[in-house]
């Protein structure tokens, strides 16, 4: 066991405990479990969570508290762990600075949606009691390192970061506002795509958004887009991909639909790697990756660079 305490010797140390208990209770005479296959090092899928966390990265279990002081990076693997808006908003711009628009934007249900029994209206309601977020992206100016930016961030933590017709509406007022202040366009991606409660309503929005983007590339605005995990679906074939500059995160899933559905389609085998942020670099769709606690300094040196 080393002096460290790391998440295998924890993990060994419970393992063992379990194992020693299962043995008294055999030579107590108790029936030994059928499940039980010996002193597994393999790590415990069940192990509670709270001041611990398990890393999806290394298995390791972590301490949580040291992963949040730590921008929500894992120390031993490096794993950028999803966080939602307010966090990111936190990490990103000098503080005290954001001033949101749009606060009070409210998804409608214009298809009274109604699926697996709950009506999309309910999971609007249950989405924003879970994470205190009124919607999946959020907008507003603020300064990084004392430049200017318009924001919009997305919030992984309602509905998964879909794209509805508000999210739509709020990416493209911001892309209006960078245009008409002359300010670069910084968006922060974590979407599971178009939103299916909204349905043709969710997808219009990628052409929504997509020409709102068009029009601040005719204003000759500066729009810098962050693919963090996951950037997919409807998002991806819109917004996330339109950046005059594309940032990823570290291991960030990146990708239009599942591996799993392409393979099926397409009948061939695909690439390891295939889908993370590493492999859109190597093939041009991302320009560069850039650690969490880093990415206010490269931002603010790309903002300089293009002189915006
Ligand atoms: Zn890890």
């Amino acid at each position: 066991m080393c002096h460290d305490f790391c998440g295998l010797c924890r993990d060994f140390l419970v393992q063992s405990l379990a194992g020693g208990i299962e043995l008294a209770g055999v030579i107590m005479g108790k029936k030994q479990k059928a499940s039980w296959d010996g002193y597994s090092l393999k790590p415990r899928k069940d192990m509670p969570e709270g001041l611990w966390m398990r890393c999806p990265g290394c298995e390791h279990m972590i301490y949580r508290s040291s992963v949040e002081k730590n921008m929500n990076v894992c120390l031993q693997c490096n794993h950028h762990f999803r966080i939602p808006a307010d966090l990111r908003i936190k990490y990103l711009v000098d503080e005290g600075t954001f001033e949101e628009e749009l606060v009070d934007l409210r998804s409608d249900d214009p298809l009274n949606f109604e699926f697996r029994g709950t009506t999309y209206k309910d999971r609007l309601e249950g989405e924003e009691k879970k994470s205190g977020a009124k919607e999946a992206m959020r907008i507003g100016k603020a300064f990084i390192k004392g430049r200017g930016v318009i924001l919009a961030v997305m919030d992984p933590n309602f509905l998964m970061g879909s794209m509805g017709a508000v999210v739509g509406e709020k990416f493209c007022v911001a892309a209006e506002r960078a245009a008409a202040e002359s300010l670069p366009l910084v968006a922060i991606i974590c979407s599971g795509g178009a939103r299916m409660h909204e349905s043709v309503i969710a997808v219009q929005q990628m052409a929504k958004t997509s020409a709102a983007i068009a029009k601040l590339n005719e204003a000759k605005g500066l729009y810098v887009a962050v693919l963090t995990d996951p950037t997919t679906g409807g998002v991806t074939a819109s917004f996330a991909m339109l950046g005059d500059v594309t940032i990823a995160e570290p291991g960030a899933l990146i990708g239009f639909t599942g591996r799993r559905v392409i393979a099926e389609t397409i009948k061939v085998e695909l690439p390891e790697g295939f889908q993370t942020a590493e492999f859109m670099v190597e093939h041009g769709f991302v320009d560069m990756i850039v650690q969490r606690k880093d990415m206010r300094s490269e931002i603010a040196r790309l903002i300089d660079y293009c002189r915006k």
